[in-house]
């Protein structure tokens, strides 16, 4: 399976910012097939312009994240439809930026995930260890139970999903994990996907946190990298293309 690098423009962006940043993204990539898959996750008001921009480009549209509720009286949420309207195929749930200051639960994630996925939209379920967790030895088990959390609720669907493993201590700090620290727990998640569903080799596994041009390269070389999702350097043409080029 081709590896998959998504950027997630977190909450930056502007309609003309936008224009230039894909226009130079685009212009990029040139004509030929990408050697990954590449998506971006944009900022929801951002959504139908991007789905205009995007259009015939090798380059997915993603959500940042999804209501875990279907329609109704939940005012400020998007829902899944509403994503699949505007043609998004990936949508990030649970990352740790919506876990910390969100109050989002590994429950909540879950029927998020779920969501997406009946909507036909991949999500990019994040789970990662704070500083403090890893210190205290508890990484393994903190990933565990959140990536446990989203395998219960969409049961037969998990070879469906994309996992992102994000170490909080790692993201937006200039602090990557050494390729070494990420493909341990890479693997750790494989083997728990592995006892969850029969195809967990469609399931892949990105590293995310502070990935750039010049770590991407030994880190999607580890045997069970399949990806990144990149949030600084993907609002950056040459960064983003740079670590596209490196996913072989
Ligand atoms: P970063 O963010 O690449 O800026 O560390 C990654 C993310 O939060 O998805």
């Amino acid at each position: 399976m081709k590896k998959l690098i998504a950027g997630n423009w977190k909450m930056n962006g502007s309609l003309v910012a936008n224009e230039a940043l894909v226009s130079a993204m685009l212009s990029g990539m040139g004509s030929e097939e990408p050697v990954a898959d590449l998506a971006l996750c944009v900022p929801a008001p951002y959504l139908a312009q991007l789905q205009h921009l995007l259009k015939g480009a090798k380059l997915a549209l993603g959500a940042q994240d999804v209501s875990a509720h279907e329609q109704g009286a939940y005012t400020g949420e998007v829902s899944a439809a509403m994503l699949q309207d505007f043609g998004c195929r990936y949508a990030i749930v649970g990352h740790s930026e919506r876990r910390q200051y969100h109050g989002e639960t590994d429950a909540l994630v879950a029927t998020k995930a779920q969501r997406a996925l009946a909507a036909g939209i991949t999500p990019i379920v994040c789970v990662g260890e704070t500083l403090a967790e890893r210190e205290e030895g508890h990484t393994e088990e903190v990933v565990k139970r959140q990536l446990a959390a989203v395998i219960h609720t969409v049961a037969h669907c998990t070879s469906e999903i994309v996992v992102a493993y994000e170490p909080v201590w790692a993201i937006g700090t200039g602090k990557t994990a050494s390729p070494e620290q990420a493909q341990h727990v890479h693997s750790v998640l494989r083997t728990q996907l592995a006892a969850a569903t029969e195809h967990p080799e469609r399931v892949r596994i990105l590293y995310g946190g502070s990935m750039n041009a010049s770590n991407a390269a030994s880190l999607l070389s580890q045997p069970d990298i399949d990806g990144g999702l990149i949030g600084g350097a993907s609002l950056k043409a040459p960064d983003f293309l740079s670590i596209a080029a490196a996913a072989r």
